[in-house]
């Protein structure tokens, strides 16, 4: 058996909404870029949704529309895709890092509440917290750390689409000022690479339309010179190519008719998982109690007092037997890139230990059961051993 840790659901629908858009005019930003990005603002139930070609483009956009820049830093969790951090690299600002709470492996609002105090003549200008696995970072005590000190929140949502968090949508914005998504291939639902803005707000709407597309705009009211027809359009500042083809808008819009499926068979999973690991030594995944996960992830650590094993033995033991384990996250200060910044080993050490622990298990809507209980299998055979 072969297991990888993520697969990515494609239906005969999405293959025929694909090869749809190849017959006809629209291959690049055309109708259903547009019906795509009204489906997830309704789905999570933000005012605007501006679709672009990666998650990694949306952080870039949406941090150069906040005013991210020259002397301005951004602090994000160190247990992060290292796009979260670059990003604000790209803008010519600096990134930082608060330490995660070792229960849910987000940014923890005690260690930010420590860092805002040592910082208080130097803080960040804009809060990133990324709700790791698809559960909710502590928002509503993020949020007033952040509103007490004036600054900005947006939410790296990669991972939770279909996440909620007291009852609302991961992406209603209630907590920040805007969020990104991700749809790469193994995240909750994909449009092959692709990613997307959600805000209520018009302005930053605005800007970040204009800015994936080389900061044009084609609205007279806009225009700083006399319009001189209907050809003329302006460039009214520095933007980009970070459109997202219709085709990628296809594949897109028609995973996200299944964004409820998904989830809950992830969930589904997870409780199979959970049950089949309880009596294991291993450290299973908490569950905040004002939230409902997506659960991009499944991570378990290990309780190494417990194990004879390396976690390295382990992982090699479980890729040997077929099962394809992943780590998320090596944390972002510790690679070489951020050290020769000055980040240093043992900065941020509930990151560090969580990450000499974890293994990511496979999950995905199409993981079978019995493919799970062939992992579960392995993994108790290994640490038993
Ligand atoms: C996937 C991911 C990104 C980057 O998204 P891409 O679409 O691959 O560019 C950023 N942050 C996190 C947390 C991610 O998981």
């Amino acid at each position: 058996m072969k297991i990888p840790y993520a697969r990515p659901d494609i239906t005969p629908d999405d293959i025929k909404a694909v090869t749809d858009i190849l017959q006809t005019d629209w291959l690049t930003q055309g109708p259903l870029q547009e019906r795509f990005e009204s489906a997830i603002a309704k789905y999570t139930g933000a005012r605007y949704a501006v679709g672009v070609s990666s998650g990694t483009a949306a952080l870039h956009l949406l941090y150069l529309a906040m005013g991210v820049g020259p002397g301005r830093t951004i602090w994000t969790s160190p247990n992060t895709f290292v796009a979260t951090a670059n990003a604000s690299l790209y803008c010519g600002g600096k990134a930082d890092f608060v330490d995660i709470d070792p229960r849910t492996y987000n940014l923890s609002p005690e260690a930010l509440a420590k860092k805002l105090k040592i910082h208080e003549k130097d803080l960040p200008f804009l809060i990133v917290p990324v709700h790791f696995a698809g559960q909710s970072c502590a928002m509503e005590e993020i949020r007033s750390l952040a509103e007490a000190h004036g600054i900005a929140i947006v939410e790296d949502a990669s991972h939770a689409i279909g996440t909620a968090y007291q009852g609302r949508p991961v992406g209603c914005c209630q907590w920040s000022d805007a969020a990104v998504l991700s749809f790469h291939a193994v995240k909750i639902i994909t449009s092959g690479e692709g990613g997307m803005i959600l805000t209520n707000r018009a302005d930053l709407y605005e800007r970040l339309v204009r800015l994936r597309s080389h900061g044009i705009t084609r609205h007279p009211e806009l225009f700083s010179q006399p319009n001189p027809g209907p050809w003329y359009y302006e460039q009214l500042e520095l933007g980009y190519n970070y459109r997202l083809t219709d085709i990628q808008a296809a594949l897109g819009l028609s995973q996200t008719n299944r964004i409820t499926t998904y989830v809950a068979r992830r969930a589904e999973l997870v409780r199979s998982y959970n049950q089949a690991l309880a009596d294991l030594p291993l450290t299973l995944p908490w569950q905040d109690p004002r939230g409902s996960p997506s659960w991009h992830l499944y991570v378990v650590q290990l309780v190494s007092e417990r194990i004879k094993k390396t976690q390295r033995e382990i992982f090699e033991c479980l890729q040997r037997g077929g099962i394809g384990v992943n780590l998320h996250y090596i944390p972002v200060h510790l690679q070489p890139f951020y050290q020769k910044l000055g980040f240093r080993v043992g900065d941020f050490p509930e990151a560090e230990s969580y990450y000499r622990r974890a293994i990511t298990l496979p999950l995905f809507p199409g993981l079978q059961l019995d493919e799970l209980n062939f992992v579960v299998d392995q993994l108790r055979a290994i640490l038993l051993d």
